[in-house]
């Protein structure tokens, strides 16, 4: 793992950096590498033009860890617009949307399990009006148990919600087994937070071996794959792994984040496959833009001169 994993995931965490980082307009070079814009109308267009190249989306309204309940409604109506504007856009049949349980009050002290749960429904039936899906994001191992219970009470409802479950995780291969079943969309990831070592694989040799085991569970399963990753063997084993299993076309995704790879993107849509772009937007992309440079510290030169020049 590189040296300043840990550092800057930490630093996603630093309230006083995020105050000053986020003085850095979304135009700056860095930000808008990752971001396509802070407007539900600067998502909206995002999503139209990759739509016109034949790749899916899903859509992040930015924001997380909240502990203020005005600021969890903003997010859930934030949401709600969104997807009636991909709706009127005709947008809703290529575009769902990915929801973060703490952005919609997860942490709030009082019943904060409860307020997430009844947030994510609200969005997730206005993704059913709209004639689209919801995906609930997997943030760090403390959540993971009041996530996917969240999820179960969901599908209980909305049997078509997504769940994200993180390689890096002891506990994931076991988790996979439990959520490949018939209807049930699983988006594997490596995972993207600092974790301690009795609950995380620490290796990255060993995080793909976890990312292999768990693809193997959820592609031989009956459930609907969602592979998330821009790593290239990653996404030659899981090829291979579908033909193996025998995966018609459409019976399972590839996934990538925006601005990550997009040539990539492009090449795998052509292939034939299904091709589904992370798109995150809005004003609050500290957390995620410090994520993204702790997976490529190459970048870190590039954002301290976006920070000094604040263009
Ligand atoms: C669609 C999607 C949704 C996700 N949702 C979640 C979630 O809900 N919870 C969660 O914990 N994590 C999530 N992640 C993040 C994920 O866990 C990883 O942190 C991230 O994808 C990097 O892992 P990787 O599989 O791409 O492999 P890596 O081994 O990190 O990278 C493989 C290669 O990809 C390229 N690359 C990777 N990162 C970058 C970058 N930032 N900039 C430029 N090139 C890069 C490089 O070529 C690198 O060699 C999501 C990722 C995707 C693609």
């Amino acid at each position: 793992m590189s040296l300043l994993r840990q550092p800057l995931l930490l630093l996603a965490r630093s309230a006083a950096v995020k105050k000053m980082v986020s003085t850095m307009p979304v135009s700056a070079g860095i930000v808008r590498s990752y971001v396509p814009g802070e407007t539900t109308e600067s998502a909206v267009e995002a999503t139209a033009g990759l739509a016109d190249d034949r790749l899916l989306v899903t859509l992040d309204y930015l924001g997380e860890d909240t502990l203020d309940a005005d600021q969890a409604d903003a997010t859930v109506a934030a949401y709600v617009d969104l997807l009636h504007q991909l709706s009127a856009r005709g947008l809703t049949r290529s575009a769902e949307v990915s929801v973060k349980l703490s952005a919609v009050g997860q942490f709030l002290p009082d019943n904060g399990h409860k307020i997430a749960l009844e947030n994510a429904r609200t969005i997730c039936r206005a993704a059913r009006n709209a004639g689209t899906t919801v995906t609930l994001d997997m943030e760090d191992h403390t959540t993971t148990d009041s996530t996917l219970s969240i999820l179960r009470e969901l599908r209980k409802d909305f049997p078509e919600t997504g769940a994200v479950l993180q390689a890096m995780l002891h506990r994931t291969e076991a988790d996979c087994r439990s959520l490949a079943h018939e209807g049930s969309r699983v988006r594997l990831c490596k995972g993207a937070y600092l974790e301690p070592e009795d609950v995380a694989f620490q290796d990255r040799l060993e995080i793909d071996r976890s990312y292999v085991r768990c693809l193997k569970v959820l592609l031989a399963g009956d459930g609907y794959p969602m592979i998330a990753t821009h790593d290239p063997r990653m996404v030659e084993i899981a090829t291979s792994l579908a033909s193996r299993y025998g995966r018609v076309p459409g019976s399972y995704e590839f996934q990538m984040l925006y601005g990550i790879r997009p040539e990539e993107q492009r090449r795998l849509a052509e292939r034939g496959e299904r091709m589904r772009v992370y798109v995150p937007y809005g004003t609050e992309w500290y957390g995620y833009l410090m994520r993204r440079l702790a997976e490529r510290p190459q970048n870190l030169s590039f954002f301290v001169r976006s920070l000094i020049s604040k263009k």
